[in-house]
């Protein structure tokens, strides 16, 4: 075989076959994680191949993710995979960001260009290939949204059935639309996400049904194309810094094993610093890196944001980022509610847009670089997670001045723009706009 899982953890490190239905280490309970024979890879070829396959009209080479198969070869055969073309989303220059953020220069990654408007497809396209691969016919998850309508999305397009569990009124309409719109089957639970978690573990293995949650390493693997997709776009010049949010914490771990293996098979000269960003209300990873890792991991009870997207108290993932982050002398930074709520107006000023997650990655590049963490001239990419439509309510609360955040208190729309009602009067909205 020239594929395998492992286990992350350090003092364990079992080796299991690729096509087991795990998603834990079945001797310690870790983390698990896919790893390749990659003694025939070739870094000069494959850069050539990848820029040919940008060309032609085949569905997997036209797929952001499967372009880069080679980087994570688990399947024999690419039979199973299910693609609605995501990846593919593009870098972008936003000068009056930057200046916000304290930079001379910022470029925005979009992952919310995806087919369902986030980075969950790069991932969920890899988790259904799996799943199909081995069999399945029902897929399940838990969800804050974009995983629902991501997996919803590819289950349904590949003949699967589409399990959904969400937290009861805790998940913007416009995911929840999607969902819904896919075909899921959608369970609404009284109980926080990482209580459902427990749950659907214990339906899974009782109903065999497929977990496809941020924990299944094959996401984790189609995740690592962002980064691979973000070198390419570049002519493979590595940043000095790629900021992204952190919820689960499983992107920012794509991300750093995406960017290790890239630089073990030479493709890359260096790794770039990682910096993940979270919400003030729910910040379990910077709370505990901040004391360096020194304390035992602490799981937050009731993590508040307004930012659902990484509204997680207990994140699957927090070994793996930790890791991530010291091999790539990153930081780990927290912004306010008021503070990504502003950078996310700033970013929607730029043409662009977000959903309130992806913010945060702005918030933190402004308080970085106040710090002086991150330097003004420094070559800084940030990853917007998520599409602006995902949650049209907060916009429109922001802007009109109504949002408001968890604990009740206001929030000030320093970047508000209210709607005006105006007469039917030619003269008077000629006074309004001025001539
Ligand atoms: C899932 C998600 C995140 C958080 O990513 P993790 O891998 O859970 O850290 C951030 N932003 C958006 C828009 C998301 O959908
Ligand atoms: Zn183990």
């Amino acid at each position: 075989m020239n594929s395998w899982l492992v286990c992350f953890n350090p003092a364990c490190r079992a080796r299991l076959g690729i096509d087991e239905v795990l998603y834990n280490c079945p001797h310690c309970g870790g983390l698990l994680e896919a790893r390749y024979d990659f003694t025939a890879f070739e870094a000069t070829a494959m850069k050539r191949t990848w820029r040919e396959r940008r060309m032609d009209n085949a569905p997997l080479s036209q797929s952001g993710v499967w372009r880069y198969r080679e980087m994570f070869p688990f399947l024999a055969d690419t039979g199973p995979v299910v693609t609605l073309r995501e990846g593919n989303t593009p870098l972008l220059q936003a000068p009056r960001a930057a200046a916000y953020g304290g930079l001379a220069n910022l470029t925005f990654k979009h992952q919310g260009f995806n087919p369902t408007g986030s980075f969950k497809d790069n991932g969920m396209t890899a988790g259904v290939a799996q799943a199909r691969k081995l069999g399945m016919s029902r897929v399940a998850c838990v969800s804050t949204g974009n995983t629902s309508a991501s997996m919803a999305a590819y289950a349904s397009a590949g003949g699967l059935d589409p399990y959904i569990f969400i937290p009861n009124g805790n998940i913007s309409y416009g995911k929840l639309a999607q969902a819904l719109e896919y075909g899921a089957k959608t369970f609404q639970v009284d109980a926080n996400f990482d209580q459902i978690l427990a749950l659907v573990r214990v339906l899974a293995e009782r109903l065999g049904i497929y977990l496809l949650n941020s924990i299944n390493p094959f996401r984790i693997e189609g995740q690592k194309s962002i980064v691979i997709e973000m070198m390419d776009q570049r002519d493979w010049a590595v940043p000095d810094w790629i900021v992204l949010p952190g919820g689960n914490l499983g992107n920012v771990s794509a991300f750093g094993k995406g960017l290790r293996e890239m630089k073990a098979l030479g493709l890359i000269d260096k790794l770039p610093r990682l910096a993940v960003v979270q919400a003030a209300g729910s910040s379990p990873f910077y709370e505990y890196m901040a004391e360096k890792g020194l304390t035992p991991f602490r799981a937050q009870e009731h993590p508040e944001t307004l930012a659902t997207a990484i509204k997680i108290g207990d994140p699957v993932s927090w070994p793996k980022a930790q890791f991530e982050i010291e091999t790539t002398n990153g930081v780990v930074e927290r912004a306010t509610e008021q503070e990504i709520a502003d950078a996310k107006a700033v970013i929607g000023k730029c043409g662009i847009g977000c959903e309130p997650a992806s913010a945060a990655t702005l918030a933190g590049i402004r308080k970085l670089t106040a710090a002086g963490v991150i330097a003004h001239g420094e070559d800084v990419v940030a990853v917007l997670t998520g599409n602006v439509l995902k949650d049209p309510d907060y916009i429109y609360r922001y802007h009109t001045g109504q949002l408001q955040a968890p604990d009740g208190s206001p929030i000030h729309p320093a970047f508000g723009n209210k709607p005006v009602t105006v007469p039917n009067d030619a003269d008077r909205i000629t006074e309004l706009i001025g001539s």
